[in-house]
């Protein structure tokens, strides 16, 4: 067995294990390949679930990441409604739900990072109540969207955000409650927050922050009202809940691999097991001193394209570039960096709709949020990725041209 012939095999069939088993093939692996998922459908995209794909403005066709005819002339085994459900590490192989047994070489873990559920105790069965999360799911809400008048959000991160911005657009009545005491308190700053917090009420959603949910009730199991903390009572024809995830480790933790944060891996994507390797939102890695796991499609495909690397053995340390982005209403969001830690924001505004928020600590630029304005954003991408920093002052002016900004780089004084 040589690196090129090694048997891959590929637990999750979503954004990073379609790009590992592409770019295994793309760097000249010839050995078998087995991608296998548990949904139904072939990989796909999941962020336009939340935006175009709810809206109505793009089809199903267009979320497959790959094209049917792909898995076979790329001698991809993808093996879908399929669940791995044990690994047995010494004979280094794994069982699935319907009695297979598949022998690997390197096995591959992109199990992702599935959505948190309310309790069925404070009414988290209901029918009614929802994430979203998979093609299944998107297609519920869009259902509702149809049909209801009145929608509760749970949760004001990102995912529900979105849901709310498609909600409204559909001309539904859109509460959104946040248990913190403001909307994106866990990844963005208080500045940005404004910002979408008013986009938001400008387009009729009543959002209440500091407000968490006491519980939903209905009738005839349908869920038709909501008891908030703070004991208002409001009406719900259905319900989206977006309070986060929680990374799928089940079949590393039952087969003796390391978990922190998710399954932790070097910077080569290894686990405790260096024959198991893991990748995508179900993957903490180290990162600047840190261990970080990261939620984007940016990370999982850049993961995914280096773990290949790795196993055929270009062994080239993996350095995440966190980026992210949201669309809502007519505001396309472009985040860049990780802003935990900052001490300084600076905002750099053409007009009400047109801004940006640098994120500084001590005099390195570490993030920036860009709202409609793609010019900061890939501006201060590249600086981040090489380590150089503006100085804040010269950021505040919207007409500086950034191209010509001096920039300071690993805290010595240089230029652009
Ligand atoms: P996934 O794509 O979730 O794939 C994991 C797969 O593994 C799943 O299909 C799961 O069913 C399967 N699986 C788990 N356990 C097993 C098992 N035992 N056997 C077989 N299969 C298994 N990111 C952005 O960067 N920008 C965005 O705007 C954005 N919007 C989003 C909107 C929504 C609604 C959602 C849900 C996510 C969004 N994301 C966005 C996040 C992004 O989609 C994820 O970071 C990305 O999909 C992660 O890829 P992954 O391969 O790690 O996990």
């Amino acid at each position: 067995m040589t690196l090129e012939t090694q048997r891959v095999v590929v637990v999750g069939a979503g954004q990073a294990g379609i790009a590992l088993c592409a770019k295994l093939r793309n760097l000249g692996h010839t050995g078998p390949i087995t991608l296998i998922g548990v949904e139904p459908a072939p990989p796909y995209q999941r962020p336009p679930l939340s935006k175009a794909y709810a809206l109505g403005e793009m089809d199903a066709e267009r979320l497959y990441l790959r094209p049917e005819e792909f898995y076979e002339q790329h001698k991809i085994d993808l093996r879908v409604s399929t669940r791995v459900t044990e690994i047995d590490r010494a004979a280094r192989s794994i069982e699935t739900d319907n009695g297979d047994t598949i022998g690997y070489d390197s096995l591959v873990l992109a199990t992702g990072a599935p959505p948190r559920r309310l309790p069925a105790a404070i009414g988290g069965d209901l029918d009614g109540v929802l994430c979203i999360r998979t093609l299944e799911d998107a297609d519920r809400f869009a259902g509702y969207l149809g049909s209801a008048k009145n929608v509760l959000i749970v949760g004001g991160g990102y995912i529900g955000l979105e849901a709310a911005a498609v909600a409204a657009k559909k001309g539904l009545k859109v509460t959104l409650i946040e248990a913190a005491p403001r909307i994106l308190g866990r990844v963005a700053c208080a500045e940005t927050a404004d910002y979408i917090r008013h986009l938001h009420t400008s387009h009729g959603v009543d959002i209440r922050e500091g407000t968490g949910l006491e519980r939903l009730t209905g009738t005839d199991g349908k869920v038709s009202h909501a008891t908030l903390g703070n004991g208002d009572v409001i009406e719900a024809d259905f319900v989206v809940v977006g309070i986060g995830v929680t990374p799928e480790t089940m079949l590393a933790e039952t087969s003796g691999i390391t978990l922190d944060n998710g399954i932790a891996v070097d910077e080569l994507s290894r686990t405790s097991d260096p024959s198991i390797s893991a990748i995508g939102d179900c993957a903490s890695f180290p990162y600047r001193g840190d261990r970080i796991r990261l939620e984007s499609v940016g990370n999982a495909i850049a993961q995914a394209e280096a773990t290949a690397a790795a196993i055929m053995g270009n062994e080239t340390p993996y350095v995440a570039k966190p980026w992210f982005w949201s669309d809502q209403y007519d505001v396309k969001l472009q985040i860049a960096g990780l802003g935990t830690g900052h001490d300084l924001i600076v905002e750099r505004a053409t007009d009400e709709k047109v801004k940006s928020f640098w994120y500084f600590r001590g005099d390195k630029l570490v993030a920036i949020d860009a709202m409609n304005a793609p010019r900061d954003y890939m501006m201060a991408k590249r600086w981040i990725e090489n380590g150089q920093s503006p100085r804040p002052d010269d950021i505040r002016d919207p007409d500086a041209v950034l191209k010509s900004l001096a920039v300071t780089a690993n805290g010595s004084s240089g230029s652009a």
